[in-house]
Formats: structure tokens, sequence, C-alpha cells
């Protein structure tokens, strides 16, 4: 699904066709031309050959979220989720790259090895779905997250193309402060983020406050250290006065020990700007690794709290369907 090619599709036609047209691709929500009721019997027909609204999916759907297994047009598959969140608000966990170069120790994205970037229509489709499947409960999509298959920060500028067109108030209309992007640890992406005029959220994937257990879980750490990733996180606090959180997956006998609750407290404190949030997420178990208890993830809340950081749990939703948002990965790879 072309959008980008929209002018070119449309020229020769009045000018405002095209906001007609944009707007019955993402307000109306239709997924076939012939539902465009304004428009003449030729441009639905030229439509559905220059720019097929439909999507190759299939959902996989449990009690509170539900995945799209979506088949792109050169057969590679990616996935994206749907979470409700118990306040009936919708957040789209999307995929940005086909696989994850970044072979992180604990995720299935990155097992899987790599494959290509997502285009940015390869991206917005992903969200369209989820909001044509709301559209008729009256739901819509209120959040989105960059944490599904892939590193955004490798396909920046795809990412920031997608972003732009679910903020534009001619079209999905989501806010810039409700889109999410997680990495684990561009610097060159940070700074992107950094010039990009829109504020959306940082998410950091640190899982360790240490530079020689993050090199064990993330290769990338073998590159950027630790001093060079909290340096460029001030940096985007001290310019874009916006919270960051860091996203930390608790596995047990890994980094889950009080002392290394400890150590977090050190490092947040030594960054010496804020306001930053700590994200503790439950272990989806994909491999070798497994989830740290109830208790044990408890026990580093409260020490993270008591020493003054702010720290939220965060179950992992998903986990049935295979799809848990983090993990995204075709079953084919496990
Ligand atoms: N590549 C980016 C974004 C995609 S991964 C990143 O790494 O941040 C999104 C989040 O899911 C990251 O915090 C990642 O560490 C986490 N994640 C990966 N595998 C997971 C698993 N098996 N269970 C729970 N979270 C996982
Ligand atoms: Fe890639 Fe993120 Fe998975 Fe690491 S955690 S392999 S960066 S998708």
């Amino acid at each position: 699904m072309d959008f980008f090619n929209l002018d070119k599709i449309l020229s020769g036609q009045p000018k405002y066709r095209r906001g007609q047209v944009w707007r019955w691709i993402f307000v109306g929500l239709i997924d076939d031309w012939d539902l465009a009721s304004d428009l003449s019997k030729e441009l639905k027909e030229l439509l559905n050959e220059k720019l097929p609204l439909k999507i190759d999916y299939q959902l996989v759907a449990d009690r509170r979220s539900s995945k799209a297994v979506i088949r792109l047009f050169d057969g590679e598959v990616i996935e994206s989720v749907l979470i409700e969140n118990k306040d009936g608000r919708h957040t789209v966990c999307v995929s940005s790259q086909v696989g994850c170069p970044l072979g992180c120790a604990f995720c299935a994205t990155g097992k899987g090895g790599f494959k290509r970037n997502l285009s940015a229509a390869e991206i917005i489709i992903q969200v369209l779905i989820f909001a044509r499947l709301l559209k008729p409960d009256g739901g819509r999509v209120d959040n989105i997250v960059f944490m599904g298959m892939g590193e955004p920060f490798l396909n920046w500028d795809n990412v920031k193309k997608s972003i732009e067109i679910f903020n534009d108030p001619q079209g999905l209309n989501i806010g810039a402060r409700s889109i999410s992007i997680s990495t684990c640890g561009l610097l060159e992406g940070i700074e992107a983020l950094i010039k990009f005029p829109l504020q959306v959220n940082l998410a950091i994937s640190l899982h360790s406050a240490s530079d020689d257990l993050r090199s064990r879980l993330m290769p990338i750490a073998n590159t950027v250290s630790l001093r060079e990733l909290m340096k460029a996180v001030k940096k985007y606090l001290l310019v874009k006065k916006r919270k960051v959180m860091f996203e930390y997956v608790m596995m047990e006998g890994i980094n889950d020990d009080p002392a290394q609750a400890v150590e977090l407290i050190e490092l947040i404190k030594n960054l010496g700007a804020g306001p930053v949030m700590v994200n503790l997420l439950t272990y989806n178990p994909t491999g070798k690794f497994k989830p740290s208890s109830p208790e044990s993830i408890k026990r580093f809340k409260k020490i993270l709290v008591e020493g003054g950081i702010e720290a939220i749990i965060r179950e992992s939703v998903g986990g049935k369907i295979l799809g848990a948002c983090g993990q995204l990965a075709g079953k084919k790879s496990n």
C-alpha cells in the first residue's frame, strides 16, 4: 500500500481529491475503494488497481491482546500486537524491521537474524489493521510503541515518516506524546530524536547497570558503553525536557539481585538529570533465560523506590499468543 505515491496516482485530478482519498484511508479506515461513497466509479477502479487497501494478515487473539501476523509483498512475515489496557485504551506494538541484526541474547527476534528494514508504509499498515478492527465498536488506537521486531533507530528514516503520518491531524491523529520509541541504545538514534521536532517518548533498553553484564546480554554494549549511553540520555533530557523510560527485563539469577538494584540506583543518580523512570518487565521465556519470580521483581522495585527512583512493574502481555510485545518473532524462528 504505497500512500507515498498518492500524488502521482491522483495526477490530473482536482487538488481536493488528495485530502478526500487520504481521509478514506486514515479516517474512514475502509479496506476497499468501492466503499468510498463520494468517489467516481473510475477513480475507485484506479485506486483499487494502484492503491489496493487489502492487507494480507491473520489474527491470533487472547483475552486482552491480539496479534496480527502480516505477510509482506516479498513473502516476509512480521508481527504486531494490540494490547487493551485496563482503562480500555488501546496500544499497538509495531515492528520496524524484519528480524533484528543486534542479536541480544534474551530476544527471540535477535535470535532469528536480520532480513531487511520495513518501508514506512509497512510500518503504517500495522496500525491500520487494528484501527480498522476497533472502529466498528467506537474504539481507536490510542498509543503506539516501537517495541516489536527490530531496532527502530536502524531504520530511522522510515520510522520517522511513519510517525509523521500517525501524528497527522487529518489522519489517524495520534498525539506524539502517545508514541514511544524503544532502543537498545544507539547513540546516533538518540541524537536524531533530539533533533526531531515531534515530542515522542524515548525508552532505553538497559537491562543492566554494569557494562560487563550488559555486553554479555546485548552485543551493542561492546560498542556503546554505559558512560556514552548515559551522556546521550542526559543531553536528551536537558534538550527535550521529556521523561525517559529505562526498560529492565527481569531475568532470574542474571540481573535481579538486590546488589544490581543498588548499582542501577547509582547509575541513575550519576546521570545528574531527569526525569527518568524504570520499567521492570516480566521476561517472556524465549531462550535460555528464566523470568524472575514475582517476589524478586517486587523486591527489586522496592529497593529502587526506596533509593528515590520511580519504578513500575509491567506484566508482559500477550505471552499466551506468542506475541508478547518486545519479543515478537515468527514461531518458526523459535
Ligand atoms: N530493539 C528495540 C525495540 C524492540 S524490543 C529495543 O531493544 O529496545 C522492545 C523491548 O522488548 C526491549 O526492551 C527488549 O529488551 C524487550 N524484550 C526482548 N525480548 C524480550 C522477552 N523475551 N521478554 C520480554 N521483553 C523482551
Ligand atoms: Fe534487536 Fe531489541 Fe531484540 Fe535486541 S532486544 S535483538 S535490539 S529487537
